[in-house]
């Protein structure tokens, strides 16, 4: 067996050790003689396994006892027809435009109701995200939306925007439990947990209380209504099961290593060694604004398509995987998430250097 170092964006990365635990108990979970793939997502076994996994996030980000936490599916996207379908009482929201998924998100929000873009960084493609200190914020807004940490471009809000006293509405999937949050200055907060936190098919939505009712739009499916969820627990329906159970180990995982706090040294550390190189090297240039750039994900250029084409294929065929930038920026893209060991970042930085010699 060989794992490659696996720069993916999403799915991505997930911690050795979880991945060995699953494996351990692939066939008989704790006792029970079956996997948890086959388990009724109603028994005794994997009521544990999801209350756990609540309490553990919970725990790890410090989340206030008026919030509910929410284990969904239909992936980040979905969110961004439920947010205005729950939250949308006025038909209003103010959204801040820092790439495709929070356009995206927008562009969904206005079969609901009126969107107005307060900000947006479209103009240098999305390289920056926009002072947000005193935006126009609408007088009826029901909420104001961010993309967090935006994937494809490798910006992240380094700081909140100013809401004036409006719902911060946050989609952080590719940012989730990378560093320390505090939670009650969002209203609700939502993401897809296949780019930092488990396999894809989850999505968990950490969400106020007085934003869960039952005064949804007209014709909200019963199923896109968080209080239909929150009232159950997250157990309305079957739930993703197998994949709340992983990310439960993935809690674990970052709490035996010192919770949020660590995972952000740990972050930054392997963060700076690619981007200390990028920012001397002759040959790869980064695409973000410096005080902008995110921790997770890394976009680069060489400033030649051919080559940037033969790194790529060069890189893999060193064990450095899915390197290629996102379909509609090119270039490349390293993600860097929890789960990326030290070394990888190392490797990477290494790879880039030799590239540079010989293609310089
Ligand atoms: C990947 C991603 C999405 C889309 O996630 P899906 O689960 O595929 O719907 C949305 N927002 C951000 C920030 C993402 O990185």
């Amino acid at each position: 067996m060989s794992r490659v170092y696996n720069f993916s964006a999403g799915p991505a990365v997930l911690p050795e050790e979880v991945l060995k635990e699953a494996a351990a108990e692939m066939l008989d979970y704790n006792g029970t003689g079956m996997s948890v793939m086959e388990m009724s997502h109603r028994s005794k076994a994997f009521e544990e396994i999801i209350t756990t996994a609540e309490q553990d996030l919970r725990d790890l980000m410090n989340i206030p006892d008026n919030y509910k936490v929410l284990f969904l599916q239909g992936g980040a996207s979905q969110q961004f027809a439920m947010i205005p379908m729950n939250l949308m009482r006025n038909r209003v929201a103010d959204y801040i435009i820092t790439g495709q998924w929070a356009k995206k998100a927008a562009k969904e929000a206005e079969k609901y109701g009126k969107v107005n873009r307060i900000a947006s960084s479209e103009d240098r493609t999305f390289s920056y995200i926009p002072d947000c200190k005193d935006l126009p914020v609408s007088e009826d807004a029901d909420y104001v939306y961010i993309c967090e940490n935006n994937t494809i471009y490798g910006t992240k809000f380094k700081t909140l925007p100013n809401t004036k006293g409006k719902t911060l509405v946050a989609d952080v999937s590719s940012c989730f439990l990378s560093e320390p949050v505090d939670v009650s200055r969002y209203g609700l907060i939502y993401g897809g947990v296949q780019k930092n936190i488990g396999p894809a098919g989850v999505v968990i939505v950490i969400i106020r209380e007085d934003l869960i009712t039952e005064d949804v739009l007209p014709g909200t499916p019963t199923m896109l209504t968080y209080k239909t969820h929150a009232d159950a627990k997250s157990l309305y329906n079957t739930p993703p099961a197998y994949g709340i159970y992983i990310c439960g180990k993935v809690f674990k995982w970052i709490k035996s290593l010192g919770g949020l706090e660590t995972m952000k040294e740990r972050n930054e550390k392997k963060a700076k060694v690619l981007y200390d190189f990028l920012d001397q090297s002759k040959l790869f240039k980064g695409t973000v604004e410096k005080e902008d750039r995110s921790l997770m994900n890394v976009p680069f250029i060489t400033g030649d398509a051919d080559l940037d084409a033969k790194f790529v294929k060069e890189a893999k065929a060193a064990g450095l995987e899915n390197l290629k930038g996102h379909r509609t920026v090119g270039g490349m893209r390293a993600s860097i998430y929890n789960a990326m060991p030290y070394e990888g970042v190392v490797a990477l930085v290494d790879f880039m250097k030799k590239f540079e010699e010989e293609n310089l």
